[in-house]
């Protein structure tokens, strides 16, 4: 017996199922059940929350979040060898666990889930970039979710909380404090997974603000950073000149000056800079 549930260990759950990690899939197991508990802890209070869970695998991550009181927890998973093994956790907890077996790049669980939401994953890195980005840069906020708590690589969980004028400062951080607080909640050695990857990890919880910190639109403000932190060692003149052939007068207008490099540029005056592009 496990110390959260009456389920087998995770280590015999994976033995029974045969879930040998898929390095394409980005299978990297948390096993630890009072590791996972201590994850879905910094998610908040899940009591009368549903939460969306991507990339369940065996299951260890979505047991913490039961164990802690989740109203519901769905789940999308794309490998489905991990389903015989979801299917156990659905049983002993009856009517709070449902799981969709698909990409999460491809399915809108929106119309399974009631709100108040929560969004908990540990994902592979370059689908985690990515849904992050796509949460964050709705048309319309507030978003469907009130709180993401999402596993990263550390390095990519430090672009998230970066400030103007280091090194990891950029898009992620622009988008993710533009319209949410972000910061870093736990970190965890490669041997916390199983097996264990190259690189340390993090978990980064945001929780989203009622309104965005400074009025700019969600697209104009995403074309203007990629652009920006795409030449990030290039005067903005310069890297931002696809964007409009008036960039230099934008940019004054913004109270930026042309020559000056992304890295050093606050967030409040690319939402100034995105307000004047959507004025031309
Ligand atoms: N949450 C489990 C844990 O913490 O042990 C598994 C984490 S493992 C890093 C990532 C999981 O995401 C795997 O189960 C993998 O099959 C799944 N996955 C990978 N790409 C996915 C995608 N595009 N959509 C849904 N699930 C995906």
């Amino acid at each position: 017996m496990s110390a959260i549930d009456s389920l087998p260990p995770l280590r015999e759950v994976i033995a029974t199922h045969q879930l040998s990690a898929r390095k394409s899939l980005g299978q990297n197991f948390l096993l630890d059940l009072n590791l996972t508990a201590k994850i879905a802890r910094q998610a908040g209070d899940l009591t009368g929350c549903d939460v969306l869970e991507i990339g369940p695998g065996p299951g260890g991550l979505t047991r913490g979040l039961l164990a802690e009181g989740a109203r519901r927890v769905l789940a999308v998973e794309k490998d489905s060898r991990c389903l015989p093994a979801l299917q156990e956790i659905a049983d002993a907890y009856p009517g709070r666990f449902e799981v969709i077996n698909g990409d999460a790049l491809e399915i809108d669980p929106l119309e399974y889930l009631t709100p108040p939401i929560r969004i908990a994953a540990n994902l592979p890195y370059n689908v985690g970039t990515e849904l992050l980005v796509r949460w964050l840069t709705p048309k319309e906020w507030p978003p469907f979710w009130e709180s993401l708590t999402l596993m990263f690589q550390r390095e990519v969980a430090e672009r998230i909380v970066a400030q103007p004028g280091s090194k990891a400062y950029g898009r992620l951080a622009i988008l993710a404090q533009w319209r949410a607080e972000a910061r870093i909640v736990l970190s965890l050695p490669p041997g916390a997974f199983t097996p264990p990857p190259k690189v340390s990890s993090a978990v980064v919880h945001l929780d989203a603000l009622p309104e965005p910190r400074f009025p700019a639109d969600a697209a104009i403000l995403s074309r203007v950073v990629a652009a920006a932190f795409n030449q990030r060692r290039k005067m903005l003149r310069a890297s931002l000149k696809g964007i409009s052939p008036d960039i230099e007068a934008h940019l004054t207008a913004a109270g930026i000056p042309p020559t000056e490099r992304a890295e050093q540029v606050s967030l409040e005056a690319f939402c100034a800079l995105a307000r004047e592009l959507a004025k031309a």
